[in-house]
């Protein structure tokens, strides 16, 4: 009998998620407001140490929204890692704006802050700082370059709830930041996110640009003055989404206890090089991303997967860079110079199973099946 699969990511749902559901259905308030959007809003952003909480219906909507709010637009140009996640390049379009990017570290995953300052140009308005896999970026000189510049700065902490740099939490270390609660985040309410911020002015923005710009204050005469959306959260989905917070420090604290367990087991691999963790960082390891030199290893990294596949153990590609996909390419063309490092990490990048509940006997199969997959040199 074929032992079952293991899956990459799967949500958590044993706390008080079903309780919480069933009492705002019971309630009535199933729409865009009621006591667990609003407990849910301010005590996410509580938990990240900043003032203003505004859920939204995605992590994607939650990236434009902030954008919107930071006044990005036609004709301005928003700094972003080059190694992403689509929605960050969806968001800057969206915007009208043109996406600028920039190469990763090879160890973090994250934009290099070294390669920033030499992309600013008098259009730059916004730099987009994502929190890769969950390691944060390195902020001082991603904040310093903002300030010499006047720009601002946009944390996407989608992929990074509970991440700590030099002490403090991802989404409270720069202007506003955007989480997704997608499935397969850490805390999850199946689709959602979230805009925090500690600027009074940015959060009011933010509510108002979320509900097709209706004034936020004061009668509504259904009279717009700008352009709005609908990107409106659910008390259901907050319930939803209470129930995981409550429980957050241990699925954080799972995370890191999973990565120590590859990183013991998997460690001094020929040619396989584990996730890192900067002495100022708290990695919260989302998803636990390993890269593969086929030249050591003699496999390359699809190989990899379809052996790792046979064994039971499910595996997901990393992102393919930015400047390679056609809705930016079509706009803006071909992007000149070299990105050696996001190339590399398209090409030798995958994850290993990551999700909160998964058991040591687990982790155990998979680090098994990365040795005996790696043993195997076919040709
Ligand atoms: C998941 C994710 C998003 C988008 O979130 P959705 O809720 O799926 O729209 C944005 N940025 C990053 C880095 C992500 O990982």
């Amino acid at each position: 009998m074929k032992a079952p699969r293991i899956p990459v990511c799967e949500p958590c749902l044993a706390g008080n998620e079903e309780r919480y559901v069933l009492d705002a259905l019971r309630s009535g308030w199933i729409g865009s407001s009621g006591k667990y959007l609003s407990g849910f809003e301010a005590g996410f952003a509580a938990y990240c140490g900043a003032g203003h909480g505004i859920a939204t219906s995605n992590g994607t909507t939650a990236l434009h929204l902030a954008l919107t709010a930071l006044g990005v637009g036609e004709g301005d140009e928003v700094l972003m890692p080059d190694f992403t996640m689509a929605a960050v390049l969806f968001a800057v379009l969206y915007c009208g704006a043109k996406p600028v990017f920039v190469d990763a570290e090879p160890d973090t995953y994250n934009l290099d802050p070294r390669l920033l300052e030499a992309k600013v140009t008098r259009r730059t308005k916004a730099i987009i700082a994502v929190h890769t896999y969950g390691h944060p970026c390195e902020m001082t000189p991603i904040l310093a370059v903002a300030r010499r510049h006047g720009l601002k700065v946009l944390e996407d902490a989608a992929e990074a709830h509970g991440a700590e740099y030099r002490g403090r939490k991802c989404g409270s270390l720069a202007d506003i930041a955007a989480f997704s609660f997608y499935s397969n985040k850490i805390v999850a309410t199946g689709e959602g996110g979230m805009v925090v911020t500690g600027d009074d002015r940015l959060a009011d923005r933010c509510r108002y640009f979320r509900n097709l710009c209706f004034p936020t204050k004061g009668p509504r005469d259904y009279r717009h003055k700008d352009l709005g959306f609908n990107y409106r959260f659910t008390n259901i989905q907050a319930a939803i989404g209470l129930a995981q917070l409550e429980k957050i420090e241990e699925y954080v604290e799972k995370r890191r206890a999973h990565a120590r367990f590859y990183n013991a087991r998997l460690a001094g691999l020929p040619g396989v090089s584990l996730p890192v963790e900067r002495p100022w960082a708290k990695n919260v390891y989302w998803m636990y991303g390993v890269c593969l030199d086929a030249r050591a290893t003699g496999i390359d990294r699809d190989e990899f997967a379809e052996r790792l596949l046979e064994r039971g153990v499910e595996t997901r590609p990393f992102f393919k860079p930015m400047r390679t996909q056609r809705p930016y390419q079509a706009r803006f063309g071909r992007v000149k110079g070299r990105f050696p490092v996001s190339d590399r990490l398209a090409r030798e990048g995958l994850y290993l199973p990551s999700g909160s509940g998964l058991k040591d006997a687990e982790l155990e199969r998979v680090c098994g099946a990365v040795r005996a997959a790696l043993h195997r040199h076919p040709r």
